[in-house]
Parts: C-alpha cells; structure tokens; sequence
C-alpha cells in the first residue's frame, strides 16, 4: 500500500491552493485529480478584488492571469435595471486558466499531482482509487468541490434544490458592448443567470434555477433559454448576439448554505466540501482558496487528529457570508424582492458595495495556526 503524509482529494482551487501553501513550507503533498486535462469547471469565473489579493499571496502572477476587467454590477428583473460600482476590481477569467496556473504553481513547487485518477472512496485515514488501489495518509484534505466522494458525502439538498448551469459564448462584438465590465445578474422566478466576459473575449453564461423551473422546460436547458429570453427583453437582446454556443455543462442539486461544522479527526474539508455559499455572490472561489490556506497551515502547526479545530474555525469564518449571501438569494427569489433589486442598487448604488464587502471571507492569516493564534 503506498503511503503519503498529505493527500488531497481534487485539483480545483481549494485543492491547489493546500498544496501550494505546504510546498512552501517543505511538504510534497500528493494530489489525486480525476480528469487528465484542465477544463473549464462549471462557475460563473467572477473573481472579486479579494480573491485576487489571495491569488497574489498565493504566487499566481496577474499579468498572466489577466482576466476581463469588471467594475460594476448590473442587475436585470422584471423589465427593470439597475448598476452600481463594485467596491474594487474584479475579474471574469476561465477556470481552465485559473486552475490551469493554481495547478502548475503547486507543480513547480515540488507538489506531486496524479492526473486522470479518480477517487472512488474516502475515509480517515485512507482513499481507495477507481482501480482499486488503496493510498494510507495522514491528513487528508478533501477537495472534490462539487462532487461529494463516498463515505464522506454532504447531506443532499431536499424539496426543490438548485441546478448549476453554464455555457462558453465565442466572443461576439455587440455582446461585448452590451455587457462591457459588468457582472450582469438577470434575475427570474427559480433563479438567476450571471453574465460576464472573460480573459479571451468569450463572455460566460453561467445560471443557478430550481430544478422546478427547468421541468417547466421539459428539462432542457436550450428551451429554459427561450422561456427566459420571452420574459426578458434584456437577456433576449444578448443572447440574439451571442454567436457560437457551446452545449451547456450541468451540476445537480447544489446545497447552497450548507457549512461543515465538524470533521473525523485526520480530515480537513475544504471549498465547497467545506461551505457553499449562494452563488450569486460570486464567492466560492475565494472560500475555496482561503480554506486551503487555512488547512494547510493547521495541519502543519497542530497535525491531523484535530481537525476537527480546524472546521470549527472555518464553519465561523464563512458564516457571515454565507448567511447573507442566503437572504439576498432568498429576497431575489421571492414576487417582491425580484423587481425591487435593481431599484434598490440604482437608488442606493452603496448596498452594492456593502453587499459585496459582506459576502467576501476574511482573508487567511499568514501566521501558522489556522484562527490567527501563536
Ligand atoms: C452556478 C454556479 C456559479 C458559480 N459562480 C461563481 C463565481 O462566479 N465566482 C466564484 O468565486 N465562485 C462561483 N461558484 C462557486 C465555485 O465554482 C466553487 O465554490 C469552487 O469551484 C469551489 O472550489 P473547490 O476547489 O472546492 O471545488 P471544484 O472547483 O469543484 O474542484 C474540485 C476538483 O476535484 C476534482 N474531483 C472531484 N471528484 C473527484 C474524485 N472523486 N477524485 C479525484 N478528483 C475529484 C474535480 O475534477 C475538480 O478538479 C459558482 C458555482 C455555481 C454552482
């Protein structure tokens, strides 16, 4: 059996970033990745000023990276617009590029990533592998993002949970125009579609919807589009420019709010693993990076057997974003929220601003022990 003191379960930002932060400190931890190649992991790409703070800590150099630059927020409901300044610069970027440079900075660093291996179960202490074979560690950081691994599984989401959508336009000049250096949030009964363009000029459709709201579609995402495109003239002008359409990627039942709040000892639960915050706040990222940092600097100030530290002190600092980010996606969702959001950001152009610095996580100390503490 082979054996490692670190293992991460899942290459995504959560899992690059644990890895990146313990190479620094000397330690080659072992990352299993299920697929082969980068792709384009289903999110909306929206990267606030914050996160690109943590991607600055982390080593991950800007200028390559770029992005599309976003300086704004402009929310669509019920005929209705409304915009205001973010706080500070974000950017759209892919998540090949993101997590293509978050991977290859863990590489270079002497981490070890097993590429096109899948998990097929986890437990304290060790993982099995697709092919049967068994890996024993010490600390294991889960990482599997969206995907829950069995044995460790989150609770699944009851009644009408949230599907993720998303799908790459090919850049398209009048859609450029339109949506410019905007984060665009067309709100609509079931959910929400977030509009940006990205590090290429390609802009990404990215949508959370009641799985309610897609069987009035039949359950196909391209039916969904027309239905939405019908109800708003907003969205239908974009997409009439949109050119080339790759086919939609899909993630089921999402369960957006929920937070770990306890681990087995020797786990460290990590991004979404960890906490899902609504997605509307374009945050997931920035918990998935933060998390790993945190855990990566636990672990190497008080080892795996109190892990359970660790998730305590990670469910407290997602709390508040968490929370908030429910009630603004619950108010969105609701017959009187829905039209009175734009009116609120055009009328009140700073709740953007504070709803935005309210939904970020509290950037990782750098110090050893995950709460700050010596
Ligand atoms: C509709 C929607 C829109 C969103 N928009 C945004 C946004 O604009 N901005 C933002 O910051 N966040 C957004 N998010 C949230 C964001 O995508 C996640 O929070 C973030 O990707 C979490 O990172 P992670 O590393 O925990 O997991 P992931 O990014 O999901 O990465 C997990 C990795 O683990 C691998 N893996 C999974 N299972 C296994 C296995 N069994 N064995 C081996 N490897 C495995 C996967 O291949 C993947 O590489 C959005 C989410 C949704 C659903």
């Amino acid at each position: 059996m082979r054996r490692t003191a670190a293992l991460i379960a899942g290459g995504g930002p959560a899992g690059a970033a644990t890895a990146i932060m313990l190479a620094r400190a000397g330690h080659a931890a072992l990352v299993i990745e299920r697929h082969r190649e980068t792709g384009d992991a289903l999110c909306g790409g929206f990267l606030s000023w914050r996160t690109r703070d943590t991607l600055d800590r982390l080593g991950i150099d800007r200028t390559t990276l770029s992005g599309h630059a976003i300086a704004r927020v402009r929310v669509f409901a019920n005929g209705r617009t409304g915009e205001a300044r973010l706080p500070g610069e974000a950017i759209g970027v892919s998540r090949r590029r993101l997590d293509g440079m978050l991977l290859a900075r863990a590489e270079a660093m002497g981490g070890a990533i097993e590429r096109g291996v899948a998990i097929r179960s986890a437990a304290p202490g060790s993982v099995e592998l697709a092919d049967g074979a068994t890996i024993a560690c010490e600390a294991l950081f889960l990482a599997t993002g969206k995907h829950d691994c069995r044995g460790l599984a989150r609770p699944r989401p009851q009644g009408d949970p949230a599907l993720g959508l998303r799908r790459r336009i090919a850049p398209a000049p009048q859609l450029s125009r339109l949506v410019g250096d905007a984060i665009e949030l067309h709100l609509f009964r079931g959910g929400y579609a977030g509009l940006l363009l990205q590090e290429d000029g390609s802009a990404n459709l990215c949508m959370a919807v009641r799985k309610s709201r897609l069987a009035e579609a039949g359950g196909d995402p391209e039916r969904l589009m027309v239905m939405l495109a019908a109800e708003s003239p907003a969205l239908a002008e974009r997409l009439a420019h949109a050119g080339g359409t790759a086919a939609f990627d899909a993630i089921g039942s999402v369960p957006y709010g929920w937070r770990a709040r306890d681990t087995e000892p020797g786990i460290f639960r990590l991004g979404d693993q960890a906490a899902v915050i609504p997605s509307l706040a374009g945050e997931g990222v920035g918990i998935a990076l933060t998390s790993g940092m945190m855990a990566a600097a636990h672990w190497l100030r008080e080892g795996a057997a109190n892990s359970a530290d660790f998730q305590r002190i990670l469910a407290t600092r997602t709390a508040r974003p968490v929370r908030i980010a429910g009630l603004v996606a619950a108010a969105a969702d609701t017959r009187i929220g829905r039209p009175a959001g734009p009116i609120a950001i055009a009328v009140m152009p700073g709740l953007a601003a504070l709803l935005a610095y309210a939904t970020r996580i509290a950037a990782a100390p750098l110090t050893a022990r995950a709460d700050g503490t010596r």
